[in-house]
């Protein structure tokens, strides 16, 4: 329970019109899903960090980081504790030769449209993927053969004093949808990224053409989260599903895709639990046909 002492303190240090009680997570979530959060905060600053989380660790409130949204699975309960938003908020980059500096919270589209602009090559993989930097960095999403971990030089970020760590890339523990962020306590402030001098047309090109596979492929046109599942070793995901029989199978308004079976979308009125039943099904009917465990990518949030 988030009291009025706690909330005085985080008002000397957040300005009113970024802190918002009881909003709907769904509004901030790709699978536009989740019931409230007790409070809701933009962050705009390393600064504000610096205070919030060290005084969060020390009360024992809960916080969770929230990019883009696109990759969390909020309960329909909601959360009970303060989600710390780094969006937009946070997005300065600088451009100096072939390095890009980021902070976390701008959008990976945006930032490859700006190594476009500059004739920097390396990030068009990330150009539709839907979320920030920070988020990116602490999955390592990658897509088409590029991860984050191959352009990413150092990572700037905070630990649960608040202190300020730059951490180089053989420090980040770079793995198959995963980082050191992903297992400690840690959050993305700033990235650097190493990328190649290339020609500008032909990194458009390959944006556009990596665009229209995904509009051919992906179901662009319903709420998800992207790839509900991790790719199992030797296998795809989306095939065993549709293999086990699951194409459209659907319960409430989730439903696992027609077009693409390793996406579990919302086809407008599903509930988080909805979703959650889906993807439970999913790994029941998987395991005992192939044997094969299904490891969510999706990061479930609050009490289902
Ligand atoms: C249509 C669609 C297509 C997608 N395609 C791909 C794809 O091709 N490849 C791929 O890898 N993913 C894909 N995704 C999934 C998702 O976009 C990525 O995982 C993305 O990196 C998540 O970033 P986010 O900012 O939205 O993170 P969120 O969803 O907001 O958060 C995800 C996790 O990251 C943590 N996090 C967020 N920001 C920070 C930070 N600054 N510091 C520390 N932790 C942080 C959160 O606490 C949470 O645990 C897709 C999603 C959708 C909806």
């Amino acid at each position: 329970m988030i009291n009025e002492d706690i909330r005085e303190y985080i008002g000397t240090i957040v300005p009113p019109e970024d802190i918002f009680s009881n909003e709907l997570l769904r509004g901030h979530t790709t699978f536009r899903v989740g019931g409230e959060a007790e409070l809701f905060i933009k962050i705009s600053n390393q600064d504000q960090l610096v205070k919030l989380i060290p005084f969060f660790n020390r009360l024992e409130i809960d916080y969770f980081i929230l990019g883009n949204g696109s990759n969390v699975l909020v309960s329909d309960n909601g959360y009970q504790g303060v989600i710390l938003q780094i969006g937009e908020h946070m997005s300065e980059v600088t451009v100096n030769g072939n390095i890009i500096t980021a902070q976390a919270g701008v959008l990976l589209s945006k930032l490859a449209a700006i190594a476009c602009e500059h004739g920097l090559t390396g990030m068009e993989f990330a150009s539709g993927i839907p979320g920030t930097v920070g988020g990116g960095i602490m999955m390592n999403a990658g897509a088409y053969d590029g991860e984050m971990a191959q352009i990413t030089q150092s990572v700037v970020i905070m630990n649960k004093a608040g202190e300020l760590m730059e951490l180089n890339h053989d420090t980040m523990e770079f793995g198959y949808r995963t980082s050191v962020v992903k297992n400690r306590p840690y959050i993305v402030m700033e990235v650097t990224l190493a990328l190649t001098v290339g020609n500008k047309e032909d990194i458009k090109a390959k944006m556009e053409q990596l665009a229209r596979q995904r509009r051919e492929k992906q179901p662009l046109e319903y709420a998800s989260a992207g790839s509900t599942f991790k790719r199992p070793h030797g296998h795809y995901a989306g095939k065993l599903i549709m293999d086990a029989g699951l194409r459209g199978f659907s319960i409430g308004g989730a439903c696992v895709s027609e077009k693409h079976c390793g996406f579990v979308v919302n086809r407008g009125n599903a509930t988080a639990t909805d979703i959650l039943e889906v993807i439970k099904e999913i790994q029941d009917r998987v395991y005992d046909r192939f044997d094969v465990t299904l490891e969510p990518e999706v990061i479930c949030l609050g009490d289902f």
